[in-house]
């Protein structure tokens, strides 16, 4: 019997958990047949998602913790500010699965599946995907899935933001669980633009990540020797256990993944969500599976797109100056957060900034530099 679903949703990632939770939640979608493939089951602890809001989003409830103070470090420079009426926010993969998934399978319309997708296609004959020697048709396919790698032109850049974080736990009070540190760019820059973050979760409990933005990801022991000299020689913390690792490789690029292929719509880092010049996610994941909620309720023709024009360029433009290192990752992060108020930055961050400001930001860049970027990526 041909198996066919109002929407497939490809995928069961952060993307995929969000879109097909906001259907689960919303009556229009009560009587569509909707199918949320994965390979993996998704119950692990593998990720931590951290971003800002100024609302509370569906999500709130499974905020692990929050922080109204950031604090940026170098090696000249250091400054606590708050970010009102920005609050940062840490949510757990584990959490995020358990909560989606909790929802998704009490709703009889949505089935979820196991499965490891070999094929997606959306041609004249129709739409389906091939999972378990088996073809699933649909009217539309949702995928986070990148089943062909990028195919990158000469003047694409593509670096990577590749990470490795502890959860940390001390017998004594060692973190103030009220700020947290989100770039410290007071390390070695050895192997390019490299910073730690730290993340308390108490007073005794913090998530210490080893972040770079290079070409290469590092071999594990590199990572770990950052992570423990951080510990011991920044941090002055010799005595503590380690609780959680993960490790991370997030594309930096601009490099425009494919958007729509007929009726496969691509989402999340596949459809072009992570921020190029930050790698920050979850925040835009977030506005895209919204963005698509409200075009299939308007019967509006789907649209994944979710930068504006200009945030594009300016990404590009920062990449162009990383890339090349006509200025390092430290040297413009420091600039930036020493020159301007830290919510002016993080409404950049986050595409919502204005053009005085970004004026503004890009002067405290050196914006003699920022021109020859821009002349640079145009010619
Ligand atoms: C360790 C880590 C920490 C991060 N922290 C942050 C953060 O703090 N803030 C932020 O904004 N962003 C963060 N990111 C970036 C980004 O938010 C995440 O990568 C996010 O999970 C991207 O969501 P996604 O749905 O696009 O991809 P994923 O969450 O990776 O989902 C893709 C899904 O597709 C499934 N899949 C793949 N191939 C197949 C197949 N052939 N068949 C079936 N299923 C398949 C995978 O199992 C996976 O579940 C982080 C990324 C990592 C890796």
């Amino acid at each position: 019997m041909e198996l066919h679903f109002d929407y497939i949703i490809a995928g069961a990632g952060c993307a995929g958990l969000s879109l097909a939770y906001k259907m689960s939640i919303d009556p229009f979608f009560d009587d569509k047949k909707i199918l949320l493939i994965d390979k993996d089951d998704k119950n692990k602890q593998d990720r931590t998602w951290c971003f800002w809001e100024d609302t509370n989003s569906v999500f709130e409830e499974i905020v692990s913790s929050s922080w109204k103070n950031i604090a940026f470090k170098s090696t000249n420079f250091a400054k606590t500010e708050s970010i009102h009426p920005y609050v940062y926010k840490m949510i757990r993969s584990e959490n995020f699965y358990a909560f989606c998934l909790g929802k998704i399978n009490r709703k009889k319309n949505i089935t979820a599946l196991k499965g490891d997708i070999a094929k997606m296609v959306s041609n004249g004959i129709g739409t389906y995907i091939e999972v378990n020697a088996q073809k699933i048709y649909a009217a539309k396919i949702f995928s986070s899935i990148l089943l062909e790698e990028p195919n990158l032109k000469p003047t694409d850049i593509y670096l990577l933001q590749h990470f490795t974080g502890w959860v940390i736990e001390t017998k004594q009070a060692q973190f103030n669980a009220d700020v947290a540190t989100i770039m410290d760019f007071s390390i070695a820059q050895t192997h390019g633009t490299s910073f730690v973050y730290v993340l308390p979760m108490s007073s005794q409990k913090a998530l210490v990540e080893y972040t770079l933005f290079t070409e290469e990801v590092l071999d594990k022991k590199q990572y770990q020797d950052a992570l423990k000299n951080y510990i011991a020689n920044h941090l002055h913390i010799t005595d503590y256990n380690i609780t959680e690792r993960e490790f991370g490789v997030i594309p930096m690029t601009n490099y425009q993944f494919k958007r729509q292929d007929n009726h496969i719509h691509f989402i999340g880092t596949a459809g072009g969500a992570t921020k190029a010049s930050s790698g920050y996610t979850f925040t835009f994941i977030q506005q895209q599976t919204n963005q698509i909620i409200t075009k299939i309720k308007n019967n509006a023709p789907i649209d994944t797109a979710i930068t504006p024009a200009k945030f594009t360029w300016y990404d590009a433009i920062l990449l162009h100056l990383l890339a090349t290192k006509m200025l390092g990752g430290k040297e413009i992060f420091t600039r930036l957060f020493q020159k301007n108020k830290f919510v002016f930055i993080l409404q950049f961050l986050n595409n919502s900034s204005t053009l005085p400001q970004e004026i503004n930001m890009m002067r405290t860049l050196q914006i003699g530099k920022f021109i020859k970027a821009a002349w640079q990526r145009l010619f």
